[in-house]
């Protein structure tokens, strides 16, 4: 995989389509963390950026467009997920967010937010999920993959390592494929830490 601009000095953060996805299924985690408070938002329905609550405007107010709110909210942050070995940041949206808290739908969310706040939302639901990332960041030196949940499946108490909840067991970094460690969460962190691209390579349980 080659980065052209990685190294150049000063160089502003990129972001660049990865040759191949990376898929990683990681069994048994608990959201622990949420980025932001304004989670559910509205966005611009001509350019679908997120709406500022105070100004109104959208982020391509300043370029020209010309707000109109979408009816529909968004939901849309970072979440940080923990295992036994560790914890990861990833981009979460509606679907997995609503497993992760056990709400029915976005107005139940935002009521439990209002009622609890945002810290009580961690430690409501085990899950499984994949991890799915197919851009990467690119700031200076510094390559990571943009990682995102893209799957959460409630399960608090499931066989360890059953053929449909398989866990990871072999991380791969391209152009260098062969390397084996076992799995859980401190293989997705190499894959956020180390330069270039890793990832583990197996088997995704379908839905
Ligand atoms: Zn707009």
């Amino acid at each position: 995989m080659a980065f052209a601009s990685a190294g150049d000095a000063d160089s502003e953060p990129s972001s660049q389509r990865m040759s191949e996805e990376i898929r990683v299924f990681v069994p048994g985690v608990w959201l622990v963390d949420l980025r932001d408070a304004d989670m559910v938002f509205q966005v611009c329905q001509k350019c679908r950026t997120k709406i500022d609550m105070t100004t109104k405007e959208c982020k391509k107010a300043g370029t020209g467009c010309v707000t109109i709110p979408a009816d529909e909210k968004v939901v849309l942050t970072v979440a940080t997920v923990a295992d036994f070995s560790g914890t990861f940041r990833a981009t979460i949206r509606e679907h997995e967010l609503l497993t992760f808290t056990s709400c029915s739908d976005v107005a139940a969310l935002e009521a439990l937010v209002a009622e609890i706040g945002l810290p009580g939302l961690a430690f409501r639901c085990r899950a499984d999920i994949v991890l799915g990332a197919n851009k990467v960041n690119v700031v200076g030196e510094y390559i990571t993959p943009n990682f995102e949940i893209l799957q959460a499946k409630p399960s608090l108490l499931a066989e360890w390592d059953a053929a449909e909840r398989p866990a990871a067991s072999y991380v791969y970094q391209t152009g260098e494929a062969g390397e084996r460690v076992v799995g859980g969460m401190d293989n997705v962190l190499m894959c956020e830490r180390r330069r270039g691209t890793r990832g583990v390579r197996r088997g995704i349980p379908s839905e």
